[in-house]
């Protein structure tokens, strides 16, 4: 029954505007009174020199827990880290129900199991094509190739109308393995009615279609077949359909496959277990690999983001214990550079070249091919779901831009741009952002989450241009100095340009500020660090032209 002050509302609270951290909301029924679902719950990975120390980056759960009385579920649309990677850390805070394909399930158990300490997490496997039915929304899966197995676009069913949450997905009619798009479903779902679209934009700025799985496939298989001695394959760990495109391609040409990297072996006992592999021989183990003729072996490798401790990084290097690359070797990077890696993956190119290696990638050949939606491929899907709405999301302003302006184009009715943390309501009346939801980011900081407000970050990274100095000193209870002040310096130069010793100038510095202060004000600690932070700090400043962190310690005895 839908009573008059009923909506329907969309939030997403990470992913648009961004690569990665994908965590979304649903919610229906009158204002605060609503019940809610989420969907997805990702990671970014470090934010390198703009984020020192930090290995992950998540989404702010803070809405979720205000409202996790009403908070019916988590669905996740599929396996990958931008998805599903902040699930460990959170949900011990949530504990909401989880629900995945079996993939998913079994890849996320496999990766709680190797994590230390991970806490017990159940998830609710639902099958392919299934159904959730969670207070007031009907989930139903509907299968989307991509590049991992069991990509799940949602249809949320609603008493005030239908969306489609397309998750990750292209049109790949020979996707190697899984099902294809399930064309029928999204047809019928255009047919029956579609209030909105929330989609994937991460590839709306290329014009035409991705090229298929199985056209890569056939590439490698080419290279594979030509290639005169070892061959090693990157990879994405978890990028099931090339490790088995690369596995038939080395069993018809007579080569063994040997599995070097946790994160891959791991991914390829899933997928055995979950039966993606299929008709695949098994795998050698690193091991074996210095045993088979040099034309007779494939090494199937992690590490194609140049990960320093990953199978292929160590190889490019020549500190793996079992595998090693001679002159006339072939590396092929069967991957993307993610932005932000090029630098470490260039050192292993040029580690591997200056070896003698050959190294292929997707510029010299298809021995890659993107998991998200081209151009042609959105149009495809707007035509065959004709949403009343669209919104852009799971891409950066300028992905997000595009594929509005094309859904426009198209004659969508009404497409809504927002951001993180704005709520938009999808019925009744017309689209349009209402309210906003608290939204921000958490740091994985070693063992700890810290909020990205907090100054532990912002700290560090100050600390990457200036350094510190640190001055200790001891007064008496008549505020006289008990010895000369103790100075330290970190990461700040020596010498200022005349050759003075910074450190004496600070010694210096200090000494003179606390006798220029009147007696009285000298007997209280906290008035003399600061008159001696603001005074060492000026000094060394005015010579280095950089502003140092300046800490003052005074102790009365
Ligand atoms: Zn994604
Ligand atoms: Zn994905």
């Amino acid at each position: 029954m839908i009573t008059k002050a009923d909506e329907l509302v969309y939030a997403p609270l990470g992913g648009v505007g961004e690569i990665g951290m994908n965590l979304s909301v649903y919610g229906y029924g009158s204002g605060r009174k609503k019940a809610w679902i989420a969907v997805d719950l990702g990671v970014s990975f470090g934010g390198g020199e703009d984020l020192p120390g930090v290995d992950l980056v998540m989404p702010d759960i803070r809405f979720l827990l205000e409202e996790r009385k009403s908070l019916h579920g988590l669905i996740l649309t599929h396996g990958h880290e931008d998805h599903f990677g902040a699930i460990i850390d959170l949900w011990p805070r949530l504990k909401v129900p989880i629900f995945a394909t079996p993939f998913t399930a079994a890849l996320f158990e496999a990766k709680r199991q190797a994590e230390p300490g991970a806490p017990e997490i159940p998830v609710n496997v639902v099958p392919l094509g299934g159904t959730i039915k969670l207070g007031p929304f009907t989930v139903e899966l509907c299968s989307m190739s991509h590049s991992i197995p069991e990509s799940n676009a949602l249809i949320i069913g609603t008493p005030l109308g239908k969306v489609l949450h397309t998750g990750d997905w292209k049109l790949d009619p020979t996707p190697v393995v899984g099902p294809a798009t399930d064309e029928a479903r999204l047809r019928r779902l255009g047919e029956e009615g579609c209030l909105a679209l929330v989609g994937d934009s991460t590839n709306a700025v290329r014009d035409g279609r991705s090229p298929s799985e199985s056209e890569v496939g056939a590439t490698l298989a080419k290279l594979i077949a030509a290639a005169p001695q070892r061959v090693a394959i990157t990879t994405f760990a978890s990028h099931v359909a090339r490790i088995r495109s690369i596995a038939l391609a080395a069993r018809d040409c007579g080569r063994e496959v040997v599995l070097v990297g946790r994160a891959m072996e791991r991914v390829v006992q899933v997928a055995r277990e979950t039966g993606h592999l299929d008709g695949v021989p098994e795998f050698r183990s690193a091991s074996n690999y210095g045993y088979f003729p040099r034309d007779k072996v494939v090494a199937l490798c992690t590490g194609s983001q140049g990960e320093p401790r990953a199978a292929l990084a160590r190889i490019a290097s020549d500190s793996h214990p079992e595998i090693g690359l001679a002159k006339g070797d072939q590396v092929i990077f069967s991957s993307r550079t993610i932005p932000g890696n090029e630098k470490a993956v260039n050192k292993i190119i040029n580690g591997l070249v200056a070896q003698g290696v050959e190294v292929i990638t997707e510029r010299d050949h298809l021995v890659h091919v993107s998991g998200h939606p081209r151009r042609d491929e959105l149009k495809e899907l707007l035509g065959w779901v004709k949403p009343s709405i669209m919104i852009p999301v799971h891409g950066e302003p300028l992905h997000l831009a595009a594929h509005a302006k094309l859904a426009r184009s198209l004659g969508v009715p009404e497409v809504v741009g927002c951001r993180n943390g704005d709520l938009v309501r999808l019925a009744p009346g017309p689209a349009g952002i209402v309210d906003e939801v608290p939204q921000g980011r958490l740091y994985k900081d070693g063992y700890l989450i810290v909020e990205a407000e907090a100054r532990t970050v912002a700290d560090r990274r100050r600390l990457g241009f200036v350094g510190v100095v640190s001055v200790a000193l001891a007064l008496d209870e008549t505020g006289t100095l008990c010895s000369d002040p103790e100075v330290e310096l970190i990461g700040i130069p020596e010498n200022d340009g005349r050759g003075k010793s910074f450190a004496a100038q600070a010694v210096q510095t200090a000494l003179e500020t606390v006798e220029h202060l009147p007696r009285a004000r000298r007997r209280d600690p906290d008035t003399v660090a600061e008159a001696v932070r603001r005074a060492v700090r000026g000094g060394i400043a005015a010579s280095w032209g950089k502003k140092p962190l300046c800490l003052v310690h005074v102790l009365t005895v």
